[in-house]
């Protein structure tokens, strides 16, 4: 197809959370006093956090998903943070947790062991041991990691056939580069994941059919580097420094979009791309534990009769 089409991940999202507001009114009227519940914990108040945190907030209420944002003490101690995840785990009210990183803390907190206090069927971030073990293995059942979920929904809007392509992943973080590439690789692409220890990171990127980067370097990737007709799924968001705007910077992602576009078939922009698909993501798997849980609730009670 033709070069430069832009997938926008601003469309695509708002798509998802009007067919989720739906799916949440269909829930409510089947059972009703049901509401999807999602609690959102922040240690400290870091100012990045708080924007996440109310972009957060208010797409759930949009969808009639009941968000609670508790915001925790910088005093708080590890102990004390697990009781709390602890009483969430138990609270049938609450469908999905959500822990914002990273977390402001005086103490020593480790962030891992509070990821994996999140039960695994509320770990709508789907950070958990668990749920990241499952996906290792080629079990989609469990919850997806929200950018990653992204990721794949706009790849899979660009019509581009994965079974059998080849996939090239710059990144293996935990909650993008590698289960990017896992999500990949179930789908049957052929899969090169590649980092800051990688050669010739140019000739890799060439082969890809599919290209995913998530490596925070501002426009690091040239479009040179860029197989014609392939898609382009740009997770960066890096703040530069811009004279022309009244903040004096702007958000740019890791490929250079302008030479890239010319190249690429599909290509998602920064901002407007991955960033807003993360949001819808954390709301489909919040609404999904919902349904779970209420299908779980209506076979309790057909047992009962
Ligand atoms: P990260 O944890 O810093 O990981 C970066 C990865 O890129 C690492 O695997 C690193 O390699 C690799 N890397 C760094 N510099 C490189 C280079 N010059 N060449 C090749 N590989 C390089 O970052 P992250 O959390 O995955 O985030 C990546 C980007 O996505 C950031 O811009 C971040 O802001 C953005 N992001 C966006 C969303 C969203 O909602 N859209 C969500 C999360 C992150 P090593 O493993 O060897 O260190």
């Amino acid at each position: 197809s033709e070069a430069g089409n832009i997938l926008s991940g601003t469309e695509v999202a708002n798509e998802i959370r009007s067919a989720l507001k739906s799916e949440v009114r269909k829930l409510c009227e089947e059972l009703p006093g049901f509401k999807p519940g999602l609690a959102i914990i922040q240690v400290g108040g870091r100012e990045d956090s708080n924007v996440y945190i109310r972009m957060k907030m208010k797409a759930a209420s949009q969808i009639g998903i009941e968000a609670t944002h508790i915001k925790l003490p910088r005093t708080i101690t590890e102990a004390e943070l697990l009781i709390k995840l602890k009483n969430l785990n138990g609270d049938p009210s609450i469908h999905g947790i959500i822990v914002q990183m990273p977390l402001d803390t005086d103490n020593p907190v480790d962030s891992h062991l509070i990821t994996d206090a999140v039960a695994p069927e509320k770990d709508v971030d789907g950070l958990n041991t668990i749920n990241e073990g499952r996906l290792a293995v080629g079990d989609l059942s469990g919850f997806l990691p929200c950018t990653p979920n992204g990721v794949f929904e706009l790849i899979k809007r660009s019509g581009v056939q994965i079974s059998g392509s080849q996939a090239v992943v710059l990144g293996r973080s935990k909650i993008v580069g590698t289960p990017c590439s896992e999500l990949l690789k179930w789908h049957h692409a052929t899969v090169t994941v590649c980092h800051s220890k990688t050669k010739y990171l140019a000739k890799e990127t060439a082969k890809a059919d599919i290209l995913v980067v998530a490596i925070g370097q501002p426009e690091m990737v040239k479009g040179d580097w860029i197989k014609a007709g392939a898609v382009v799924i740009d997770c960066g968001i890096n703040s530069v420094p811009d004279e022309t705007k009244k903040s004096g910077q702007k958000l740019v992602g890791d490929v250079a979009f302008e030479e890239a576009k010319k190249v690429a078939s599909y290509i998602t922009p920064v901002p407007g791309g991955v960033g807003p698909m993360t949001v819808a993501m954390l709301m489909k798997n919040t609404v999904q534990s919902a349904q779970r849980s209420a299908a779980r609730l209506r076979s309790t009670a057909w047992n009962l009769r």
